[in-house]
């Protein structure tokens, strides 16, 4: 063939598999495979799509006001915010920043699968370390790291697992590093921890050269649609993410709709409150299957992920749920053929996959 030829990099990359909306024949189902919020999006920002400015005009590059309305929310200062499009536009930054060809980027197995094609995209090499039974091993990453290590990503919580290293594990994890390696703690569902537990992401970022804290507006505030994620760390780095970014990478109805919502409190506050409400609800009655070998991993997020160690497959569970409407997230591409991942929907959503995971567990019993 002739014709151009991508980098070998890139042809090694297995593309991101978001999670599906329909079943196999085509037919709509509830979604609950790709984190999105149950309860929508905050009113105050459905307004604001209305208000934004002009689709005729480029939109303000610097998302001044947003990035005001962040930094105030989170006592950050202003000029040490970047926007993305999307959180997952500042991850492959963030790689494509400190990293290239013959350097090492470093995570944990069974974390976001971003991670593995941010290193790839930018000619280096992704480096897994072993887990601690579905969770972050601090340790194991630690022992990995070789003086080719650029970047370490850690999804806190983590996804798909749910997973969450606490507070003094993540500073462990910071005080391994050398210097001149950049830590990303991607805090795509911070807002679902309650603020007693907070992993002090923020406080390493604001105390340090080498953390970057990336954040999204796609799941707690409901806004997946629109594509806004920001980070904050040193202005070094936020200045590195700044030269490569997309110059209008955050567009006019974003700004505007990520404003309101970031001011909006009670949305946040009420979607946690549901959420964490729920997600106690629907693992307490999973865990009252009985000897099925379903297996609910402890979740700090908004979604459960599912082990199946019985007659019932995850593959089964997955299946069979389509079928009776609901389309949640099965894991083999992930290296988790035995995880069902179920996002937190309504109560009665809920209540509806828990009757029928059972029905289905005793059905092959
Ligand atoms: C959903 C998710 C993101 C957010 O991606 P966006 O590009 O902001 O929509 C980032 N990291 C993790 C771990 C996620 O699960």
């Amino acid at each position: 063939m002739s014709g151009p030829k991508p980098k070998s990099w890139i042809e090694a990359i297995h593309a991101y598999v978001p999670g599906k909306s329909a079943g196999a024949d085509g037919r709509p189902l509830i979604k609950l495979s790709a984190n999105e919020n149950p309860l929508g999006t905050s009113p105050a920002a459905l307004a604001a799509r209305a208000a934004a400015a002009e689709p005729s005009r480029y939109p303000d590059p610097d998302s001044k006001a947003l990035r005001a309305a962040i930094a105030e929310v989170h006592g950050l200062d202003p000029a040490l915010v970047v926007m993305g499009t999307g959180s997952d536009e500042l991850l492959h930054l963030a790689a494509q920043g400190y990293a290239g060809p013959g350097d090492e980027v470093l995570f944990s197995r069974f974390s976001f699968s971003v991670y593995d094609i941010a290193a790839r995209r930018c000619g280096a090499t992704p480096v897994e370390a072993p887990d601690a039974d579905f969770g972050t091993d601090v340790d194991a990453l630690l022992a990995l790291v070789s003086e080719r290590t650029r970047v370490v990503f850690l999804a806190n919580p983590n996804n798909p697992t749910g997973s969450y290293l606490p507070r003094a594990e993540l500073a462990r994890l910071h005080a391994g590093l050398p210097q001149d390696v950049l830590l990303v703690v991607d805090q795509a569902y911070a807002e679902y921890v309650g603020p007693a537990d907070d992993d002090g992401g923020l406080d390493l970022a604001a105390a340090h050269d080498n953390v970057l804290v990336t954040r999204t507006f796609s799941k707690i505030y409901g806004l997946a649609g629109e594509r806004v994620g920001w980070g904050t760390g040193a202005s070094a780095i936020v200045d590195t993410l700044n030269r490569i970014r997309g110059p209008f990478n955050v567009t006019n109805s974003a700004q505007a709709m990520a404003l309101a919502a970031v001011q909006d409190r009670q949305f946040v506050d009420d979607a946690r409150d549901h959420n964490a409400r729920e997600r106690a609800r629907f693992v307490a009655r999973l865990e009252a299957l009985g000897n099925h070998g379903l297996r609910p991993l402890p979740s700090e997020a908004n979604f459960v992920l599912i082990l199946f160690s019985g007659k019932l497959t995850a593959e089964a569970a997955y299946n069979g749920l389509a079928d009776r409407g609901y389309i949640t997230r099965w894991l083999p591409g992930q290296g988790l053929p035995q995880g069902l991942r179920i996002t937190i929907g309504t109560a009665e959503q809920m209540d509806e996959i828990a009757a029928h995971l059972r029905d289905m567990a005793e059905a092959v019993r």
